[in-house]
């Protein structure tokens, strides 16, 4: 097995509907266009991979979102991801979603969540630890047995609420709400995401210092296009994390590096949309030199045909990190996640296991 696919791994920022397996949204296609509800070979041209821009992907998006918003297409997707990542040895995965009304379908932004836990429940695959504070994930993480000398793989899952740029401040309030009641089965946090040429911060503001005062985790894509005021809003505010980073000017770097806020890196991603000029001229470079916490990541590795193992891949071979390097850089990401610190205490023994192993 490759290094980069054997190595334990951390992902902190992936987006359920944008981690899709290419061969469950084509069946999905398939079912829609026999019932007449779209056409299947133009949405199999569309789902075809080429580099998007950001607004192409949004586009994209809203295609998938027809295909994936009904109950047990979100618990099936859900259950696949989860085993998608831990295949590739993940051992923390924290997915986000934007929980989404659907009328046609009965579907409350609640019962959207309750369909996502039903997915995270029926993994059988893989271990799963999600829910916190319980003896139950204990139990699952002790030590089991080799079965044909296989040991089963083991992920921890936690998920974050994602608010969609289109909405309204209230509809973000009722997400955030939505994480509270949620937290006891895993909900660690909320994220800001959605097109970011659409929406105006302060519509979501409230939600997020909401989300906040009640002791949720905060993480912001910020800084996807330019908006040198929205930028030095979001790093004001003071999240726990922010995604992409892309266009920061000087005064964002400074006031970024003297504050440590985590930066969720995803390579792949911002190459295909195009919102950094090459990858020899990433940002990760500067940040990784000046020791700024940061953590890489797939965005969507279903749209962007990525996966975490080739997003570290492309960074070693891009930026020439050495293998232990790649390691201590994943090791790092331990530190970033929204988990309480039991799970960061068992999480670092991985880390710690693997890493006497390659002594
Ligand atoms: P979902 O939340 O439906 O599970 O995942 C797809 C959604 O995540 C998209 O509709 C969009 O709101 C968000 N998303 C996925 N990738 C990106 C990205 O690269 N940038 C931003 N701003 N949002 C994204």
């Amino acid at each position: 097995e490759e290094w980069c696919k054997s190595m334990p791994k951390v992902e902190l920022h992936a987006h359920l509907n944008g981690s899709i397996r290419d061969s469950t949204l084509l069946e999905l296609t398939k079912g829609l266009s026999r019932k007449g509800v779209i056409n299947s070979s133009e949405m199999e041209h569309i789902i075809k991979k080429y580099n998007r821009s950001l607004n192409e992907v949004f586009k994209l998006f809203d295609l998938i979102h027809i295909l994936t918003t009904d109950h047990n297409t979100v618990t099936r997707i859900t259950k696949e991801v989860i085993e998608d990542f831990a295949s590739e040895n993940v051992v923390y995965l924290e997915l986000r979603t934007t929980p989404k009304k659907n009328d046609s379908v009965g579907m409350s932004k609640r019962s959207y969540v309750e369909a996502v836990l039903k997915g995270l429940r029926s993994v059988t695959s893989v271990d799963v630890g999600f829910i916190p504070h319980c003896d139950d994930s204990k139990r699952i993480f002790t030590p089991l047995p080799a079965i044909n000398g296989h040991v089963r793989k083991r992920i921890f899952v936690r998920l974050l609420l994602s608010i969609d740029r289109r909405e309204t401040t209230e509809a973000a309030i009722e997400t955030v709400k939505l994480a509270l009641e949620m937290r006891q089965f895993g909900v660690v946090g909320i994220d800001l995401s959605g097109n970011p040429s659409i929406g105006d911060w302060t519509t979501y503001l409230p939600a997020l210092k909401f989300a906040r005062e009640q002791g949720l985790c905060v993480t912001l894509h910020c800084g996807e296009v330019p908006n040198s005021k929205e930028i030095k809003n979001m790093l004001d505010f003071r999240p726990q994390r922010v995604g992409h980073a892309c266009y920061f000017e000087d005064e964002h770097w400074r006031q970024l590096k003297s504050s440590k806020i985590p930066v969720e890196i995803c390579l792949t991603s911002n190459v295909r949309t195009m919102t950094v000029p090459s990858i020899d001229v990433h940002h990760f470079v500067d940040l990784y030199k000046a020791k700024h916490p940061l953590v890489l990541c797939t965005d969507d590795s279903g749209v962007f045909s990525t996966s975490l193992s080739d997003e570290y891949k492309f960074a070693a071979d891009a930026f020439g990190l050495g293998r232990r390097e790649m390691f201590e850089l994943s090791r790092n990401a331990v530190e970033y996640i929204f988990a309480d610190s039991r799970v960061k205490e068992d999480l670092r023994k991985v880390f710690n296991s693997v890493a006497k192993n390659m002594e």
